[in-house]
């Protein structure tokens, strides 16, 4: 695996790999890698000729400087890991090689920027759109690779990409999750066994829900998704949200796309997760 530090010798490299005619695949990260951002790799793998994964613990989009601080960084084990997949391109800048002092950015994404996760996370997704905007233009992939883990960045993402008209195809893959059904997530790391214990309602709420869409409505069984969070100690609910998967909005009984989302504190680590819903039949 090829790795760069720096934007320029970065392009350089993919302006070749461009003039032979290969199909780049990109898959951004914060790095701290597990099987899930591993899994982004490889669907990137089955449809492109060279695949770059860039580590970028992007400053912008933290809002709380503490869980900037916190954010687990593992750069030794994350190129282990992407070696072992045959990545073939890392690409891991510092801060000052992303940001010339006090770059100013903002993004008119509407106001899915503010709903769930922008609620409590004033600003995030700008910085999210802006380190996004950034890292294309670095790699001009031919095809980008998320996770639907975190539903909502896909939704904003895909929303710039249509805006500006990147030329980049984006690809939302599926959540992978331990066997118990925890959501693999960076921030794992931070729970204790017990924390890791109570997490699992998150899931098993979400399942629950996803097993019984039919049988209530949908304000019904919302409430009773909450109870059920609500219900399991040390955990400290932020939302749960049945919503439209187009615009975040409540859905109703005629929704067409629907997914429900969820974050909650467990212990001292904030989690999400999320799962597709069939509309109502
Ligand atoms: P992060 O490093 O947390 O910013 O994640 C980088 C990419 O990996 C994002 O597109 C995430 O949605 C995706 N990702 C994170 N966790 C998972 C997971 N458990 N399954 C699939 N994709 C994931």
């Amino acid at each position: 695996m090829k790795t760069f530090t720096t934007r320029r010798s970065l392009q350089q490299y993919l302006q070749q790999i461009k003039t032979l005619n290969k199909t780049i695949g990109f898959v951004p990260t914060l790095g701290a890698l597990h099987q899930g951002h591993l899994s982004l790799i490889e669907f990137a793998q089955q449809q492109n000729d060279v695949i770059v994964c860039s580590i970028f613990v992007n400053p912008s989009q933290f809002n709380d400087p503490k869980d900037l601080e916190k954010y687990p960084r593992t750069i030794e084990a994350d190129i282990k890991m992407l070696e072992q997949v045959n990545c073939d391109i890392l690409f891991n800048p510092e801060v000052n090689e992303m940001y010339d002092g006090n770059e100013q950015w903002h993004l008119n994404i509407g106001e899915t920027e503010h709903l769930l996760e922008g609620e409590f996370r004033p600003g995030h997704y700008q910085g999210v759109t802006q380190v996004v905007n950034k890292l294309f233009g670095i790699v001009n992939p031919d095809t980008a690779y998320f996770g639907q883990k975190d539903y909502q960045q896909f939704l904003i993402i895909s929303k710039m990409v249509n805006m500006l008209n990147m030329p980049v195809k984006l690809v939302m893959c599926p959540i992978k999750r331990e066997t118990n059904g925890l959501a693999m997530s960076s921030r794992n790391i931070h729970l204790t066994p017990g924390d890791r214990q109570h997490a699992l309602v998150l899931s098993k709420t979400l399942n629950w829900l996803s097993n019984n869409f039919n049988q209530n409505n949908i304000p019904a069984l919302k409430k009773e998704a909450e109870q059920m969070i609500n219900a399991e100690p040390g955990v400290e609910l932020d939302y749960f949200e049945i919503a439209d998967g187009d615009t975040l909005h409540p859905a109703n009984d005629s929704t067409k796309s629907i997914v429900a989302l969820v974050a909650a504190k467990v212990g001292k680590t904030r989690l999400i997760d999320n799962i597709l819903l069939s509309p109502k039949s």
